[in-house]
């Protein structure tokens, strides 16, 4: 029996933090400090766990992190008060909004007021508009990580078949867009498509975004094709409580070439793609804020 390769997350992951960590101290050599701002709004534990992660891991690489807390019943208008203070302070780099917000908050409107050059997320519309047209921007991390472990694993991605499942603006649509930025030939199957297995078992990548525990089987996949796993779900399973993720690991593994185990596949990437943002951000901005003086006096040359 098959059994795949299975592709280490935590490594990989390892390897990014220790790029970035290297890249910092590099910039924090020459006075530059990157910082990343964590907004946490009201009491859900998940995301109290998530942004804890988050501001360890920056720690962890030498980008100083500044967590705002606001309680569940803020106001929309007090959140984006936070957020514009964040996008006019030079000293932070990188802003992340943590999602969920409570209900009363409109997402949308709080991602747009970000300015997109500290959009460490990725969501908002200008970055998102800059990935569909190929441009470099800040991505989404989850699909970055995605695409890391892609490229680690398989080397040349040109003119393979990838199948997305799922289209989320989180992670489907960016994952498409990166996976034809790398001149693959995509397919997005969602909830709608028709016979979802057919077009998946075609793929020579599956990237399985869906949110339904071990829904993905080996009916779904072609021998020797690649399996990424975005999902993580909870079950209880032999009175356990358990993450799984959205591909059945132990039918997959005996027909794909190679797998993400959930976890310790994609989870770890996101983190470590989130400091790779920051650190991009910083750079970016440094280049921007050098670059501006010398426009201006171009400018006022110009027209003076
Ligand atoms: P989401 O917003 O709920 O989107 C799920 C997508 O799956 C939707 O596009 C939906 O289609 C599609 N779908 C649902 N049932 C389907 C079916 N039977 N056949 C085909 N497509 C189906 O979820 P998400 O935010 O993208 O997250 C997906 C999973 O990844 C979740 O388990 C989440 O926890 C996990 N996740 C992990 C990380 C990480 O760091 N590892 C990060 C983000 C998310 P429609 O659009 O038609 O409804």
């Amino acid at each position: 029996m098959n059994t795949a390769q299975l592709i280490d997350g935590k490594a990989v992951a390892a390897q990014v933090v220790a790029e970035v960590r290297e890249e910092v101290s590099a910039l924090r050599a020459q006075g530059i400090e990157p910082a990343l701002a964590v907004v946490l709004v009201g009491d859900d534990p998940a995301s109290h766990v998530y942004v804890r992660n988050k501001v360890l891991r920056a720690e962890e690489v030498g980008i100083r992190s500044l967590e705002h807390r606001l309680p569940a019943d803020c106001s929309a208008e007090q959140l984006l008060a936070v957020v514009e203070a964040l996008n006019t302070d030079a000293t932070v780099n990188g802003i992340l909004v943590q999602l969920p917000l409570p209900a009363h908050i409109d997402e949308n409107r709080v991602l747009q007021a970000i300015d997109p050059a500290k959009d460490v997320d990725g969501f908002h519309s200008e970055n998102v508009g800059g990935l569909s047209q190929g441009r470099p921007v800040l991505t989404p991390c989850t699909p970055a990580g995605c695409m890391r472990l892609l490229k680690q694993t398989c080397g040349d991605l040109r003119g393979k078949h990838a199948v997305v499942i799922g289209r989320s603006n989180i992670v489907g649509k960016p994952m498409a867009a990166l996976l034809l930025q790398a001149d693959c030939t995509v397919t997005v199957v969602h909830s709608r498509s028709l016979n979802p297995q057919a077009l998946c078992r075609q793929a020579d990548i599956v990237i399985a975004a869906v949110g339904r525990p071990r829904m993905i089987d080996a009916s779904w996949i072609k021998p020797g094709a690649v399996v990424i796993d975005v999902g993580i779900n909870r079950i209880e399973e032999d009175g356990k409580s358990r993450l799984v993720g959205d591909v059945d690991f132990a039918s997959v593994a005996a027909v794909a070439s190679a797998i993400t185990p959930v976890p310790g596949g994609v989870g770890p990437m996101t983190i470590a793609l989130l400091m790779q943002n920051t650190l991009t951000a910083a750079r970016q901005q440094r280049l921007n804020s050098a670059a501006a003086p010398a426009i201006a006096e171009a400018t006022c040359l110009s027209t003076c």
